[in-house]
């Protein structure tokens, strides 16, 4: 079951709202609405995230993220549709039943996050704890340990200003990660940082997630830190979601025109991983089987590489068609497993940081997981080619409607 459920969620500002829905479900355009002084923010918007899913909301400013997430979180009724989280459809709720979905479900992070600036580090990281009636010293613990997991062991005493920016913004995540709640809602959270520091903040973001198996929903304007963090991304114009899909599936596979003209720029060798381009491995070898039985299965199965791994799939090597036929003939009965052929790789490794490497190798890299297991191989001919493909297909005209040349859905 999906933690979050949006369905058909509309937000629309200005008076008598529901008016408008309608009038965009009979096709409406926004510009209609606005004529009639209807502000309409997000249009017809579902999706679902699954538990341990980080969701991104991508779109340039104005495009209606900050009002879908706070429709997310209940600060936002939503004009029609509904927001279901954990189960619970935030319509049915009011007052004190929603404050708690609110407060034990959900926590959420903003970009311009205020600290406290008379509190202590460990206070602000604690604020929230204390509505809900926790005692202090269960408050403390609870704070110390999520400051710890920001990297911010040891600053509860400090007070706010005695922290970088960056450090501040970390303070936010704990106060939302002391919460406990299984989602996190983060809206622009790292935007205000500077690019270094962002990178670190998404790496810990990702980390922690993995750690904590927390369900985030991550809104952002920029399409690098969408393909970085999202396991899936919507891409929003105009308050509608134009397209869901992978990073890999919104570069490789645009819905339309104008989510291939966004992504055109991006640069495919920071986006893309080592996990997009690999090939699982179709067959391996232990490091204890000789020559012979790696010649055979090269053979078999046509391959350019054979993999040796240990019998819990810890890669030792790669061992090479040449390489074999040459230790056949001399009627070797060791594997010839040279140093150079262990490269290995994470699976989130942008390709940028595998080209230096690859150019200078003729074995293919290894893509082992969390646990240090194979995951894949990368032959550099997939690597480079993966490098020199198209961004997009070229764009195609936008199908129109003939008698009102408005855009129709595709
Ligand atoms: P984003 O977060 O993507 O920048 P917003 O959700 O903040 O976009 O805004 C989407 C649209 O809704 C914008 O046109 C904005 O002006 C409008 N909007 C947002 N909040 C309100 C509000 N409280 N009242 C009227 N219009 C609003
Ligand atoms: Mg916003």
């Amino acid at each position: 079951m999906p933690l979050i459920a949006a369905q058909h969620l509309y937000k629309i500002f200005g008076r008598r709202p529901q008016r408008g829905v309608e009038a965009l479900e009979r096709g409406a355009t926004r510009e209609q609405l606005r004529a009639e002084g209807l502000t309409p923010a997000v249009i017809d918007a579902s999706f679902e995230v699954d538990p341990g899913e980080i969701f991104v909301v991508m779109g340039l400013s104005g495009s209606g993220k900050s009002t879908l997430i706070r429709m997310i979180n209940g600060l936002h009724p939503a004009t029609s549709g509904d927001v279901i989280i954990d189960g619970e459809n935030l319509a049915g709720l009011k007052g004190e039943a929603l404050r708690r979905v609110r407060r034990e479900k959900i926590s959420m992070v903003f970009q311009h996050f205020a600290l406290l600036p008379h509190r202590t580090v460990g206070e602000n990281a604690a604020y929230g704890l204390k509505v809900q009636g926790m005692n202090r010293a269960e408050r403390e613990a609870r704070a110390t340990k999520a400051l710890s997991m920001v990297g911010l062991s040891g600053w509860g005493g400090s007070m706010p200003g005695e922290l970088s920016g960056g450090m501040q913004q970390r303070v936010g995540l704990a106060r939302a990660l002391a919460a406990e709640t299984d989602v996190m809602l983060m809206d622009e959270a790292f935007s205000a940082l500077d690019p270094l520091i962002r990178r670190e903040m998404q790496d810990q973001l990702v980390d922690l997630q993995q750690r904590l198996d927390k369900t985030i929903l991550f809104i952002t304007h920029d399409l690098n830190e969408a393909m970085r963090l999202g396991d899936r991304i919507a891409m929003m114009r105009d308050g509608r979601i134009e397209q869901i899909g992978t990073a890999e599936q919104i570069l490789n596979d645009p819905k339309n025109n104008y989510v291939a003209q966004f992504v055109h720029d991006v640069d495919r060798a920071k986006v893309l991983t080592a996990s997009s381009v690999m090939e699982p491995p179709v067959v391996v070898i232990g490091p204890e089987q000789g020559p012979q039985q790696a010649h055979k299965l090269i053979r078999e199965h046509q391959l350019d590489a054979l993999a040796v791994v240990n019998r819990d799939r810890t890669p030792v090597g790669v061992v090479l068609p040449d390489e074999i036929a040459r230790a056949v003939r001399a009627g070797a009965t060791t594997l010839p497993l040279t140093e150079r052929s262990a490269t290995k790789v994470g699976l989130q490794t942008p390709l940028a940081d595998l080209l230096g490497d690859a150019s200078r190798r003729e074995s293919p890299l290894l893509v082992v997981d969390g646990e240090g297991r194979l995951a894949g191989l990368i032959p550099k001919v997939t690597l480079l080619s993966a490098l020199a493909s198209e961004p997009v297909a070229p764009p195609e005209p936008e199908p129109q409607d003939p008698t009102t040349g408005e855009e129709v859905p595709v």
